[in-house]
């Protein structure tokens, strides 16, 4: 098959600092010869790693898109050691419509990994980051956040590592981000992985990464932008990429494993009972969906069928059935031996 169609304005070979954009063809009625531009930074200096850093991927998660975009700014080629690649508006449409997914495709980037070389532009872009950027890489991190429906204190997702080597670099990333909460994995990952997600793009090359949920409900919350870039720095100083940053003492992870979502089962307005952290038992009534179109109808109750704790919660009132309202994990398994 024809290699991507995709050109990068910047050369990642090149030493130094540079700045421009995938040029993604979309040859629309307004622009025949037209190029959809999605930002890109390299920076590179001496030896050491690559590390690829994507936000925008769904494009309603902000933090990341602006911890990104900060980074690009304030780093020199001086700073590194080795190759940072900065994509803050991986699906770059979304993104500016402020959108989970593109308004040109309806494309969720984060379901079509690993992409078609001649499909549309969501999956043009998903090739060229599984089959042209990957392969670059020695780590990847994809930060997103619960979007404009879901709302996630900062947690740090990863897999549990396919080797010792990997299970190892995958704990120091997890310890360098030192995000409140990591979601660790049970199954999945390695070179087999079908996952559509850039994660399974990033497993299928060999390339150790890590996702990260940082907020969500449509907004930028500042405590959460601040932990996301000191995390980011903490990461590339663990990597001995930024060998002049000094970091603070680690304020510690707090391991979990997914149980499962709790969704409504009717349409209404979702009351949550329970807050982000608190415990859950199963059999707990966690929220209530009112109903004041019909004002004698008594509301519904969502039932958990889990045990753990909240770590994430639907951000907006207004659901319908098979809308999820809270996900629910508990403390993580112990590690495996060789981690
Ligand atoms: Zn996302």
């Amino acid at each position: 098959m024809a290699g991507t169609l995709i050109t990068s304005e910047v050369d990642f070979e090149a030493c130094g600092k540079h700045s421009g954009f995938l040029r993604v063809p979309n040859s629309v009625h307004r622009s025949a010869y037209g190029w959809i531009p999605v930002p890109v930074v390299s920076i590179r200096n001496g030896e050491g790693p690559t590390l690829l850093i994507m936000a925008g991927n769904h494009g309603d998660e902000y933090e990341g898109q602006i911890a990104v975009s900060n980074l690009a700014r304030e780093l020199d080629p001086a700073d590194i050691c080795g190759r940072l690649i900065l994509m803050p508006m991986v699906n770059c449409p979304a993104a500016q419509a402020g959108c989970r997914t593109s308004p040109l495709d309806q494309g969720n980037l984060n379901r079509l990994f690993p992409g078609d070389v001649a499909g549309s532009p969501t999956e043009m872009i998903a090739h060229y980051i599984e089959d042209e950027l990957m392969p670059l890489a020695n780590y990847v991190i994809d930060l997103h956040s619960g979007g404009s429906s879901l709302f996630y204190p900062p947690t740090l997702l990863r897999g549990q590592g396919h080797s010792p080597e990997e299970a190892q670099a995958l704990i120091r990333i997890q310890y360098a981000f030192d995000l409140p909460y990591a979601w660790v994995f049970t199954s999945g990952g390695g070179r087999d992985s079908t996952a559509r997600t850039a994660m399974g793009a990033a497993n299928r090359n060999g390339v150790i990464n890590v996702m990260a949920e940082l907020g969500g409900g449509g907004e930028v919350t500042p405590d959460i932008l601040q932990r996301t870039e000191r995390g980011l720095r903490r990461i590339l100083h663990t990597l001995d990429m930024l060998p002049t940053y000094t970091p603070d003492a680690a304020q510690g992870t707090r391991e979990l494993n997914a149980q499962g979502s709790v969704f409504s089962n009717t349409a209404g307005l979702f009351e949550p009972l329970k807050s982000i952290g608190e415990g859950v038992s199963k059999g707990d009534v966690v929220g209530r969906v009112h109903h004041p179109d019909t004002p004698q109808s008594e509301p519904d109750m969502i039932i958990s069928p889990y045990e753990g704790i909240v770590l994430c919660k639907r951000a907006m009132a207004q659901v319908v059935r098979g809308d999820a309202v809270f996900q629910i994990a508990s403390d993580a398994a112990p590690r495996k031996a060789y981690a």
